[in-house]
């Protein structure tokens, strides 16, 4: 794997744990504001985050390149509403989709074939987390202030688990 590569995966490393990280501060805060619910779909999707980072690690030792964890930046740490913090995961999720779409650029100008093989996976996953967000956002934001509508939110929510990606080894 070459040097340019090897970057911005080990960069996307940092980006999936800081994502992961967000999701925490997320379920964290609607623990607090006792919608359990809610608080698990985002428990569950740092488990997610935690897995695509684990996906580009094991890929970099595959390939025998080095992996570098640097440092995790902050997160916030308070949503007023599940709408708002729907709305930061669906921004986050498509500047996501943007970092992605760069490493495959990347892979593509570099000839790097095994890359843009593994970036297709990615491709295909940040679909589903954009059309996810999307569609929770819109529900949230639907519901607002409707105390019956949100306890019916939060128990669907609730439901989510997690499942382990097939191509995390
Ligand atoms: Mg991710």
């Amino acid at each position: 794997m070459n040097k340019k590569i090897a970057d911005a995966i080990n960069a996307q490393i940092n980006a999936e744990l800081w994502s992961a990280y967000l999701y925490l501060s997320m379920g964290t805060n609607f623990r607090a504001k006792g919608l359990d619910g809610v608080a698990n779909w985002f428990e569950v999707q740092f488990k997610e985050e935690q897995a695509h980072a684990m996906i580009f690690y094991q890929f970099m030792q595959s390939r025998g390149a080095r992996v570098v964890l640097k440092p995790i930046a902050k997160v916030e740490t308070e949503w007023k509403t599940v709408a708002d913090a729907f709305a930061d995961t669906l921004a986050h999720e498509k500047k996501v989709t943007d970092l992605i779409h760069k490493i495959n650029d990347l892979a593509i100008k570099e000839k790097d074939y095994a890359t843009q093989n593994r970036m297709t996976w990615f491709i295909d996953e940040q679909i589903e987390e954009e059309e996810e967000a999307a569609k929770l956002l819109e529900t949230a934001k639907m519901i607002g202030d409707n105390n019956v509508g949100m306890y019916m939110f939060d128990k669907e929510l609730a439901a989510r688990t997690y499942v382990q990606p097939s191509v995390l080894k």
